[in-house]
C-alpha cells in the first residue's frame, strides 16, 4: 500500500505510486492525487495505462496544478501515469514484463509489476470511485479522432440513458458504441459497479497543441456535466455524430507492408472505396496491394507509422448509427 494514503480526507493530497512496482527501484515518482470537498460523487481520471499516450498524461498532471480544492463537489481523483514502467521508458507495454495493462483487469495484488498496478486500480481506487474517465490517445502507433465510448452495468449507479447524456456531455465530435472487454480497464470498472467512459483523440508520436486542447475542454465540460466540477466551459453546440463499431470496421493488413493512406481521419466512406495500399517492404516488384472499406462508414482511426506487420491495423472506422 501507498505511504499515508487515505482517500477520505479533505484537502488535496498526493501519494508516491513507487511502492506498488518494487520489480524497479530506478523509477522516478508518479503520483495518485485525491481532491476532496464535502459530498458528492467521485470521478477518477486515469491516463497513461498505454505509457507511450502522453496527452492525457501532461493534461492530467496540469490539472493536479490547476484544480482547487473549492473548484470540486465530492471527490475526484487523478491519476496522470498509472503505468510508469511504460510511461517512463516511452513504451506502451510495461518495460518490467512486457504485459499489455489494458488486457490486464483485474490484476493480481500477488502477481507482475502490472498486475500489482491493475489490482490497485481494481481492488483500491474502483471501490471508492462512482465514474471512470480512462483517457487514451493514439500513442506511437495511431492517429485518432476524438471520440468517447462508455460502458455500465446493473450494478452501477447511472444507467444507459445517464451514461449518454454524461458522453453527450463531454461535447466530443464522436460518440462511440463498442463491445466491453473485460480485461481493460473501462471493461472491468462496470464489472464492479463502477460506470466508466474511455476517451479518445491525437496520437502520433508527437503531442500537438490543437489536440491537448479538445482533450481538455472535453475532460472539463465532462466533469462538470457530471457535477464533480463547479464550473466548465461551455458546451459545443453541434450534436455528436453517434458511430457503431465492430470487427468488420477493422481493416487489417493481409501481409506485411508499407501504407499509404489514401483517406483521412473524419473521412466519410462507402463500401469498396479505397482506404489504403500496402507497398511491398521487400522484393523485386513495386505491386501494392489494395485496402478497400468493408461498409460504408467515417474513419476513426489510422496507423502512423509506414511499416505494418501482418494482421495489424491500418484503418478503423464506424457505421454510423441513425
Ligand atoms: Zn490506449
Amino acid at each position: 500500500m501507498l505511504d499515508g494514503f487515505d482517500p477520505t480526507v479533505e484537502g488535496k493530497h498526493l501519494y508516491d505510486l513507487r511502492p506498488l512496482v518494487p520489480a524497479d527501484d530506478t523509477l522516478k515518482e508518479d503520483v495518485i492525487c485525491i481532491i476532496r470537498n464535502g459530498e458528492g460523487p467521485t470521478a477518477l481520471l486515469c491516463g497513461g495505462i498505454h505509457g507511450d499516450e502522453y496527452e492525457p498524461q501532461v493534461i492530467l498532471r496540469q490539472l493536479i496544478d490547476e484544480i482547487a480544492v473549492e473548484d470540486v463537489r465530492g471527490r475526484l481523483i487523478i491519476i496522470p501515469t498509472i503505468n510508469p514502467p511504460a510511461s517512463q521508458r516511452g513504451s506502451r507495454v510495461s518495460t518490467i514484463d512486457g504485459q499489455n495493462m489494458n488486457r490486464s483487469f483485474p490484476g493480481n495484488a500477488e502477481g507482475t509489476g502490472t498486475e500489482r498496478l491493475s489490482a490497485f486500480l481494481h481492488d483500491v481506487v474502483f471501490p471508492l470511485t462512482d465514474l471512470l474517465v480512462d483517457v487514451h490517445s493514439g500513442g506511437g502507433d495511431y492517429f485518432v479522432v476524438p471520440m468517447i465510448f462508455g460502458f455500465t452495468g446493473p450494478e452501477c449507479g447511472v444507467d444507459e440513458a445517464g451514461l449518454d447524456r454524461i458522453m453527450d456531455g463531454w461535447g466530443y465530435p464522436i460518440v462511440q458504441y463498442v463491445e466491453g472487454i473485460a480485461s481493460t480497464s473501462a471493461g472491468a470498472s462496470p464489472l464492479v459497479g463502477v460506470a466508466s467512459v474511455e476517451i479518445e483523440g491525437g496520437g502520433g508520436r508527437a503531442v500537438k497543441s490543437s489536440e491537448l486542447a479538445i482533450m481538455r475542454e472535453g475532460i472539463l465540460r465532462g466533469l462538470h456535466a457530471y457535477g464533480v466540477l463547479a464550473t466548465g466551459p461551455g458546451g459545443m453546440s453541434r450534436p455528436p455524430i453517434r458511430v457503431a463499431v465492430s470487427a468488420e470496421n477493422n481493416h487489417a493488413a493481409p501481409s506485411e507492408g508499407l501504407i499509404e493512406h489514401r483517406v483521412d481521419l473524419h473521412d466519410r466512406v462507402e463500401a469498396g472505396d479505397l482506404l489504403a495500399v500496402l507497398h511491398p517492404a521487400a522484393g523485386r516488384t513495386g505491386a501494392a496491394l489494395e485496402i478497400r472499406a468493408n461498409g460504408p462508414g467515417i474513419v476513426l482511426r489510422q496507423r502512423a507509422r509506414f511499416f505494418v506487420g501482418k494482421g495489424e491495423l491500418i484503418c478503423g472506422t464506424g457505421n454510423l448509427r441513425m
